[in-house]
């Protein structure tokens, strides 16, 4: 797989499966980490919501309603609506009360929490959240990104106030290393990293510059071009999301799984559900309902470059090509 094919898996399979906890794109500079995650928005599956609620609330779990859907439901006026996930993108520079929400004082007299205006993060809900260059993150913003990725919801209080919302979301982020590190603890939280180099084949760099004149020059007819290779991934992804419920890692790849976190000196255990997750869902995208080597191998290439703390060859440098020579060593 050449890069660019790895970080399209990687983020068709965040989509397929959000319980992987997300994707960190590393590049420099113009090497078309942000197009990869906007271009998503054409293969995104549709999901059910509950007609007009802020909160983006699943009306198949009304468990989790927010007061509005709460209120609706005893009135018997839930109404169902489809519509396609969609890429929410943070802005570098926004507040805390843009990012969580804020409350109106003079209507939180007579409205109560209808007087809340939910921030981004309720809009991300079932949604995938974006951070372009996420190592240039204020930390106030950082703190609270992880409190709501880690708890799957925010709890806001102000003014005498409070109120909660689910906010499950997809997390991406891109960085250019060039711009300084990441935190640590937000590192840990991006489930896996894919790394995106320039280009250096002439062929390659000829198409791609041939397909941006194209599109410079009509952007309709581009992406038309491209409609049938999309609606086939779209597809791909639905059946997928079906299958991985059905999904089941033999016992065999499970150790090949440990002794991977064992060889790299992983911290926890973190790393191994993140590699077992990761092969699963591709198990599903390829239409198996078993996760073999194959899947263990492209997972651990995503999951472990950011978390291992020493490399079983030395002399080696990471690549899929090792990896698949240490598994074999296992068996
Ligand atoms: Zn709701």
């Amino acid at each position: 797989m050449i890069n660019q094919e790895k970080l399209k898996r990687a983020l068709i399979l965040n989509v397929i499966n959000p319980e992987i906890g997300g994707v960190l794109i590393r590049g420099r500079k113009g090497v078309g980490k942000s197009a990869a995650v906007e271009g998503l928005t054409d293969i995104l599956p549709e999901i059910e919501v509950v007609k007009g609620c802020r909160y983006n609330c699943d009306p198949n779990d009304p468990e989790h309603f927010c007061p509005e859907c709460r209120e609706k439901q005893e009135k018997g006026t839930i109404e169902r609506v489809k519509k396609r996930m969609e890429v929410v993108k943070l802005p570098l520079n926004i507040t805390e009360d843009r990012l969580i929400g804020s409350i109106d004082i003079e209507k939180a007299l007579t409205e109560g929490t209808k007087a809340f205006e939910p921030g981004l993060l309720a809009k991300a809900h079932r949604n995938i959240l974006y951070v372009d260059q996420i190592n240039l993150l204020e930390d106030n913003v950082v703190d609270l990104l992880l409190d709501a990725a880690a708890m799957g919801m925010v709890a806001v209080e102000r003014e005498g106030i409070s109120v909660s919302y689910q906010s499950h979301f997809i997390f991406i982020g891109t960085m250019n290393p060039e711009e300084g590190e990441l935190r640590p603890q937000l590192l840990d939280r991006l489930a896996l990293q894919v790394e995106v180099e320039t280009i250096r084949d002439v062929e390659k760099r000829v198409e791609i510059m041939k397909r941006m004149n194209a599109f410079s020059e009509n952007p309709l007819a581009f992406k038309s071009q491209f409609r049938g290779a999309e609606d086939t991934v779209s597809k791909k992804i639905r059946e997928a999301r079906k299958l991985l419920p059905e999904v089941e890692t033999p016992e065999n790849i499970l150790y090949i799984i440990t002794k991977l976190g064992i060889d790299f000196n992983l911290d926890g255990h973190r790393g191994d559900i993140i590699m077992e997750r990761t092969a699963q869902t591709n198990a599903a995208f390829e239409g198996r309902k078993e996760v073999a080597v194959e899947d263990v191998i492209l997972a651990a290439e995503m999951a472990l470059p950011h978390r291992m703390r020493k490399q079983p060859f030395e002399e080696e440098k990471f690549s899929s090509e090792m990896l698949k020579k240490l598994v074999d060593s296992y068996s």
